[in-house]
């Protein structure tokens, strides 16, 4: 990781142009079951550019992680498939490549961090040897020249005493900092592209603060473009330049922080914000009435969505038109885009 001034000059010069490093088009990962196909992913479109932090949001169960997973060729088949689209990684046709391509794009050009970090490394082998595994699978390096680079990614992810670090297990590591190990396979190979599904909900929220700090951090300095996978808008305001919003398998608002959080377009995205936790109380209020407004009802079955728009049945605003009708998904101001026939305030009901 030990980058030349070169180097650092040429990843800020590609992280300043606003040409995609990857870019979606069209997505739909299904899942064959007994009740029907899941459409887990439904017509995702999307571009990340250079060195840029792009949150996806939505409640539990919209496909989110579906969406990361095609990414990465990693959707578990059967019973799931990526049945259309089209996904460019730099250029490369991903969705073209064989499995042999694939796993040597994987790690070197796109990585992933996961949510629970127990289960994805492995329980008998010491972290050094499970970053070196990952290193020598992309790199060829002398065992002075693998072990000063072990050495390395343990601190860049400021693991504290990294070379006695790197020769512990995992269960001998707290929740924390087995979370920065996995960051430092993932960045291992200096790739183009980190996905962090939900990296900080396994932790508690001090520990949360300091890995997304981490996270937010390395992709400066390192110019990786992030897709920052979360339920909890608070952190995005925080981390992210520009935020997606899914809704039962497909997208349905995207626009720069700012303007997301200044003037949500989507019923949705609104209620989701209403379902952010205030600090404090307000004069007046009790504990009890400071409790979460969460958005009342669920995401519908993703094998058989209503007519119209997905998330009428939950919707203060929604009228006749909604729940026949889809709305199309449209640029309701400058560089920000819904799917919404009511966008904008509810005029005192709802969730405002
Ligand atoms: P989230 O937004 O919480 O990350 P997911 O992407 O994990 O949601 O899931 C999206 C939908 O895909 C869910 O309805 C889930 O049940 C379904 N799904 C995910 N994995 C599988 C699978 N292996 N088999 C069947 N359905 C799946
Ligand atoms: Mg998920």
């Amino acid at each position: 990781m030990q980058l030349t001034p070169d180097q650092q000059t040429e990843l800020r010069d590609k992280a300043a142009s606003a040409e995609p490093v990857l870019e979606v088009n069209a997505l739909k990962t299904y899942f064959f079951t007994r009740s029907g196909a899941v459409k887990a992913v439904d017509g995702v479109s999307f571009a990340l550019k250079r060195g840029e932090t792009l949150a996806i949001v939505g409640e539990s169960g919209c496909g989110k992680s579906v969406t990361a997973l095609s990414l990465m060729r990693l959707i578990p088949d059967p019973p799931g498939r990526i049945v259309g689209g089209s996904i460019s990684l730099d250029g490369v046709d991903i969705l073209a490549l064989n499995d042999a391509e694939m796993r040597a794009m994987r790690g070197r050009d796109i990585s992933m961090i996961f949510q629970e970090p127990m289960t994805s490394l492995n329980p008998v082998m010491t972290i050094g040897r499970q970053l070196g595994e990952v290193l020598r699978l992309h790199q060829t390096l002398s065992k002075s020249e693998l072990q000063k680079k072990i050495v390395a990614l343990l601190s860049l992810v400021r693991i504290p005493e990294a070379a006695q670090r790197a020769r512990q297990y995992p269960h001998q590591l707290s929740g924390g900092m087995r979370q920065r190990v996995m960051i430092a396979i993932a960045l291992a190979c200096n790739p183009k592209v980190l996905i962090a599904d939900e990296p900080t909900t396994a932790l508690d929220v001090t520990v949360q603060a300091q890995i997304l700090e981490l996270i937010v951090d390395l992709q400066k300095k390192l110019g990786t473009a992030v897709i920052l996978i979360t339920h909890d808008l608070g952190l995005v305001a925080q981390t992210a330049q520009r935020v997606i919003v899914m809704y039962a398998g497909r997208k349905v608002e995207e626009a720069a922080v700012g303007a997301l959080f200044a003037a949500p377009q989507h019923q949705y995205t609104r209620g989701l914000m209403a379902s952010l936790p205030r600090l404090g109380l307000l004069r007046g209020e009790t504990a009890a009435t400071n409790r979460l407004q969460e958005i009342p009802g669920m995401v519908p079955p993703l094998t058989n969505l209503p007519p119209g728009c997905a998330f009428a049945p939950r919707c203060p605003r929604a009228d006749e038109r909604c729940r026949v009708e889809s709305p199309p998904y449209e640029e309701k101001v400058a560089g920000h885009w819904a799917a919404c026939w009511h966008p904008g305030a509810s005029n005192g009901r709802g969730h405002d």
